[in-house]
């Protein structure tokens, strides 16, 4: 795959800025696999459902630039407003059949979410013409979803999945976590320390005692709302009541903290 004879390999990484060592573990897988790691920072408004949290959302765009160079990204993409991405549509833009995908956890908290992430992600896949496409697994629906608009629209561009990045607490990296105090800092691990004990206690039969013991974990660290947690199949995300000791398992969890809405997830088996 890498570095052919028949020309060279671009890497492709779409953020939406306030980069952190997530993001940057990216550029470092894309700098490993391609031969020209492009990046691109654009804050998409047609994936946000609440008009609150993209007028909250992080904007550091001299901060990025010094951390793209310092990691040796090639090219970075950030267009000036939407109209650069979604300029003459012509055709309009399709809508994707996401099926469960829009239905299930982020899904169904978030509507047209998911069109949105397809929407700006087929216009950037159009630009850019990469032949790889890094995505954390952080947003581990998300990147099932890239994998069928990659699927639907006949791409061949290569979905590369890369893990999700820490802090030593075992909070998962998040442009979000900037939003949050010290103290909120400390209680929002409550989602990596519920994962882990889920991960820990299951074994074969019921699940929903490790989702109590789970949500009631969130509820004494402070969260104020639990969007979701659940243990689901690790490739259609359907929720799974009784574990039968073989199907693959993921957890994912959306919860709200000092206002904040933070997601997560692990692999279970
Ligand atoms: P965002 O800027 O939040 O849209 O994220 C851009 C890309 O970075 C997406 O593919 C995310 O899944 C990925 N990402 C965000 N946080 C992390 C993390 N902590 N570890 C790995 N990848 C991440």
């Amino acid at each position: 795959m890498r570095k052919t004879g028949e020309g060279k390999q671009i890497g492709f990484v779409p953020t939406m800025g306030a980069l952190h060592p997530g993001h940057l573990s990216l550029i470092a897988a894309s700098k490993a696999a391609t031969d020209l790691t492009i990046c691109s920072i654009f804050v998409n408004p047609t994936q946000f459902n609440d008009p609150a949290d993209l007028a909250k959302y992080p904007v550091t765009p001299a901060a990025d630039i010094r951390l793209l160079t310092g990691a040796g990204c090639d090219v970075l993409f950030m267009p000036d407003s939407p109209a650069e991405i979604y300029q003459v549509q012509d055709p309009p833009l399709p809508h994707y059949e996401l099926h469960s995908m829009e239905s299930l956890l982020e899904g169904a908290f978030r509507p047209g979410h998911f069109q949105g992430v397809c929407q700006v992600v087929h216009q950037l896949l159009k630009i850019v013409q990469p032949h790889q496409l890094f995505m954390g697994r952080k947003d581990y629906q998300q990147c099932m979803v890239i994998a069928r608009l990659l699927e639907q629209i006949g791409s061949a561009t290569r979905l590369v999945i890369v893990p999700t990045v820490r802090e030593a607490s075992g909070l998962a990296m998040s442009s979000r976590n900037t939003r949050l105090s010290p103290a909120a800092l400390t209680q929002a691990t409550a989602i990596y320390q519920s994962l882990t004990a889920i991960k820990a206690h299951l074994q074969p039969g019921p699940v929903q005692p490790l989702l109590d013991a789970a949500l009631q974990q969130l509820r004494e660290a402070g969260f104020e709302q639990t969007d979701y947690i659940s243990i689901a199949h690790a490739q259609t995300l359907e929720p799974v009541s009784h574990w039968d000791g073989q199907t693959p398992l993921v957890a994912l969890v959306a919860a709200f903290l000092s206002g904040v809405r933070l997601i997560d997830n692990m692999a279970l088996t």
